[in-house]
């Protein structure tokens, strides 16, 4: 019998970056002819645009019919392994609205069941994933105001950033300055495409943990050593936040916490810095030795269980 994480494997030659490509494309261009056509484009329909362009390597599953008492918008996301390690993080979606000058993503908004960001970190502390923001910043020359850290002419990263990846703890402190938010979001987002793979570069932003021991050494490896898949995805969101907190002036906690539940990590550091939850678990709780049982069913049968089908709008499922 062949392995389950290998049903539904039949992903051709095409690599996940080029998937992810495609994907970004095709969003690229949903947007250009929306535009033409409307003046307008959403960043629902982006997001399916996202997922049919980056098919059949990624994965999506949704319900055929949104069920009575369907309550989220957001879409969890698996990055899944051949060897089993999974990482999920709980996605809203979110556009760049506004012209140079009055850019605008609004990471307060808020609706009759409360702030939205809010129930997005709920919603993955109930799935046991991190929470993030995809950011859809719409066609590269209509942008050219918002620009990376180590922008160059004819920026890739800048051109990859159409369909960009946040935290929602970055996006929390963004939030209170609202004026510049869509700017600071822009240089802290990492391109969707660039998610699985890290090679390391940042390898010496934990020295301040490194420092008092709250490090176990299977972690301490993790956060040495370049990593690819689903491995890569929790890296690359764990660096970003850690580079955020030591801009952050406040002491540094050494106590650990145990995560349980197939992490794979099981002992992480309990420092916050001044995020609203310690972000080691917060991010690498969705780091997973395997999958959920309701991914391989979602991979085996293409179906999702009813509590899943009322929290989400459906399930991505991105195989490295
Ligand atoms: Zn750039």
């Amino acid at each position: 019998m062949s392995d389950p994480i290998d049903a539904g494997r039949d992903v051709g030659d095409i690599s996940l970056t080029a998937s992810l490509r495609q994907g970004r494309l095709k969003v690229d261009t949903y947007v250009d002819e929306s535009l033409a056509a409307f003046q307008d484009w959403s960043e629902e329909t982006a997001t399916e645009m996202l997922c049919n362009g980056a098919a059949p390597r990624v994965l999506t599953v949704k319900p055929s019919r949104r069920q009575e008492g369907f309550m989220g918008a957001d879409w969890l996301w698996w990055w899944l392994d051949p060897d089993g390690v999974c990482f999920g993080m709980l996605s809203q979606a979110k556009r760049l609205h506004g012209t140079p000058g009055a850019r605008e993503i609004d990471f307060l908004y808020r609706n009759k069941n409360g702030r939205q960001i809010d129930l997005l970190m709920h919603t993955a502390r109930d799935f046991g994933v991190p929470a993030v923001y995809t950011l859809y910043y719409g066609l590269p020359d209509q942008r050219a105001d918002l620009r990376c850290r180590e922008h160059s002419q004819a920026c890739e990263r800048c051109r990859q950033a159409s369909v960009s990846v946040l935290t929602a703890l970055e996006a929390d402190e963004i939030a209170l300055q609202p004026r510049h938010a869509a700017a600071q979001a822009f240089v802290q987002c990492t391109p969707l495409e660039q998610l699985p793979f890290h090679d390391n570069r940042s390898r010496a932003l934990y020295g301040y943990l490194l420092a008092d021991g709250s490090l176990s050494p299977a972690l301490k490896q993790f956060l040495q050593q370049p990593q690819r898949g689903a491995r890569a995805a929790a890296r690359v969101l764990i660096d970003r936040v850690a580079f955020e907190r030591q801009l952050q002036f406040s002491g540094v906690s050494s106590d650990t916490v145990d995560v349980g539940s197939e992490p794979l990590f099981d002992t992480l550091p309990l420092d916050r810095g001044h995020f609203r939850e310690p972000y080691f678990q917060h991010i690498l709780r969705g780091l997973r030795a395997a999958p959920p049982a309701y991914v391989m069913d979602a991979l085996v049968s293409g179906s999702l269980p009813s509590w899943v089908r009322q929290s989400v709008a459906g399930v991505v499922i991105a195989r490295t």
